[in-house]
């Protein structure tokens, strides 16, 4: 998509372009390659917003891995977190024994993926690591180890490549921040 599509009129400004995107996913493919050799890691992709990033990192680890899917409860149309978190759809196979790696498109206060990590954990997974393409730091409430993360960003709230507003920009090949006037008409 071209960068003066319709939908980039709504950003403030791109964060992080497709290329720089392509190139940290290349680089934690292969670390995952290496960490993971001898091993068969089962990738968690957490619906909807991580299914973009998921389906090309997936294609830069060689490894025999397989693939599962879990739908999570998280923001809906607003960009405040709720600090809800409901399993909305669950794992289609057994884990225990198995080497887990959620695959999640941002982790902010942490709520999502702490919870996750215990419902997990229960399940007797042999491990559990998190990969996620973008972190915001800043934004922590709990302490949550991530193992993986492809970048570091400020507090502001992005859209694009899986990431949605009111399930809108998704399908944005980059990253960016959307500007405040599309939700300034939210309570
Ligand atoms: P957490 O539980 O860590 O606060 O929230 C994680 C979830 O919040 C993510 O999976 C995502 O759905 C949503 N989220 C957090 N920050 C952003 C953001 O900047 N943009 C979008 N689109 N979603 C976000």
């Amino acid at each position: 998509m071209d960068t003066n599509a319709k939908l980039y009129e709504d950003l403030d400004r791109i964060l992080i372009t497709r290329d720089q995107i392509q190139e940290a996913i290349r680089k934690m493919g292969k670390r995952i390659t290496e960490d993971y050799a001898g091993k068969e890691p089962v990738l968690i992709g957490i619906l909807r917003g991580a299914v973009v990033f998921f389906a090309d990192l997936v294609r830069e680890i060689d490894l025999p891995l397989t693939m599962e899917f879990m739908a999570i409860s998280s923001y809906g149309s607003s960009t405040k977190s709720s600090g809800v978190v409901r399993i909305i759809k669950d794992l289609d196979r057994d884990i225990s024994g198995k080497d887990v790696l959620v695959v999640e498109d941002i982790v902010d206060s942490g709520l999502t993926l702490s919870h996750l990590k215990q419902v997990l954990a229960t399940r007797k997974a042999a491990s559990v690591s998190i990969v996620t393409l973008l972190d915001k730091p800043a934004r922590r409430k709990v302490p949550l180890e991530v193992e993986y993360s492809c970048f570091n960003i400020p507090d502001a709230f992005v859209v694009g490549y899986g990431l949605d507003y009111d399930e809108k920009y998704r399908n944005l090949p980059d990253i960016g921040v959307l500007h405040p006037r599309i939700y300034t008409q939210e309570d």
